[in-house]
């Protein structure tokens, strides 16, 4: 009788996540590798791309948090101002900005004894960070889903066929075995990137598993309506108005198919522009069924910023790599461009004769 008590108050005072059978994805040498590589250390780094989507910061802080209550000495750093829309996320878990401190985010990575690299596949990618980076005598760790990882990582995770880095986390944490250190925070960090990168499940995600993942997610009682309302669905009003201004007067479509959106430095400074203000702007042309491209271009105070995101058979990948110096996935990519905005609008226009041109081929 009081046997059977106990065990009737367990069932219900005692969490018990129950996760799911997810398909060994991960290469088991790559595994043991960081596995490895682990065990030998205390201080790790972990850094992501600059301009940190929710993926990106995401799976940083969520690793960070796992490794930390394993008892490592882990620091995220990440390259550049963290925008306003995603910092309800660090909540709990600290992080450092390069830019914000160059010389002690510089001693923290040569004191470190191993950097993770994550949601990014080229060190071009940390800005100012990368010969910091580079000189860094130490085991450097790969967890990404861009196409074509760069060469001279130590542990190489890269699943290009992911909906985002955060999933690839959460199955690395799982395959590792340390899924015990998974908690609210962790799970509600992993949550978020994986609904930014795949529109909360509407793309990129066409696969039984990511649910199976979410699902298992939601058995740590995130707040997934507070998550999606945070990250993909709050504007400050100067973001509101500025994205509405940058549709009706700054947007121009080509052939019906092609929307270009061009924001120049007074604009910007028109609606006090702040990291983070222009979020998911490049996506709203596609509401038009007949438009499946889209462009955006910001001129930032070191460059042209280049967004692109399109639908169906057209890639938008290849164009940023060609023409922008940059890259992505298929549907959404993004670059740079070095010169006036002027120049750069007349470098798009080319481009879109070109695709024209090789349509009619
Ligand atoms: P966004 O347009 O939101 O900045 O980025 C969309 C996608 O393109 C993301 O997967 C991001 O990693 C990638 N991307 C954006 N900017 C760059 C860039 O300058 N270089 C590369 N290689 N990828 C970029
Ligand atoms: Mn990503």
């Amino acid at each position: 009788m009081c046997c059977e008590n106990i065990k009737f108050i367990s069932t219900f005072v005692v969490l018990k996540v129950e996760s799911t059978m997810i398909n060994p994805i991960i290469d088991t040498a790559e595994l043991n590798k960081l596995k490895h590589a682990i065990e030998a250390v205390t201080r790790i780094v972990i850094t992501c791309h600059k301009r940190a989507d929710g993926d990106a910061i995401g799976s940083s802080l969520a690793l960070c948090r796992v490794l930390r209550l394993m008892g490592k000495n882990a620091t995220v750093i990440i390259p550049d101002q963290l925008a306003q829309s995603l910092t309800f996320i660090t909540k709990g878990i600290d992080y450092v900005t390069f830019s914000h401190g160059e010389v002690m985010a510089s001693n923290i990575i040569r004191n470190t004894q191993l950097i993770f690299a994550l949601d990014y596949n080229n060190l071009s990618r940390v800005d100012r960070m990368q010969p910091i980076v580079e000189a860094a005598q130490v085991p450097k760790i790969l967890i990404d889903h861009h196409l074509n990882p760069a060469v001279g990582w130590d542990v190489v995770i890269s699943h290009p066929e992911m909906s985002s880095t955060c999933e690839l986390v959460y199955r690395v944490i799982m395959a590792m075995g340390w899924q015990q250190h998974i908690d609210k925070t962790v799970a509600s960090c992993l949550a978020v990137g994986i609904m930014t990168d795949t529109g909360n499940l509407a793309w990129s995600s066409s696969y039984p598993e990511v649910y199976h993942i979410m699902g298992d997610l939601m058995q740590y009682g995130i707040d997934k309506p507070f998550l999606y309302k945070m990250a993909m669905d709050t504007l400050p009003l100067n973001s509101l108005l500025l994205q509405s201004y940058a549709l009706l007067h700054k947007m121009t479509i080509t052939d019906g198919r092609f929307a270009l959106i061009v924001l120049d430095k007074h604009d910007l400074e028109t609606y006090n522009y702040k990291t983070g203000d222009t979020e998911r702007l490049v996506n709203k042309p596609l509401s038009v069924n007949e438009i499946y491209w889209s462009t955006y271009l910001r001129e930032d105070a070191s460059c042209i910023k280049v967004s692109m995101r399109s639908e169906g058979d057209f890639a938008v990948d290849e164009l940023c790599s060609q023409y922008f110096n940059g890259g992505g996935h298929k549907h959404a990519a993004g670059g740079e461009f070095h010169g006036t905005i002027e120049d750069c609008i007349a470098l798009y226009d080319k481009i879109v004769d070109e695709v024209i041109k090789n349509e009619s081929k």
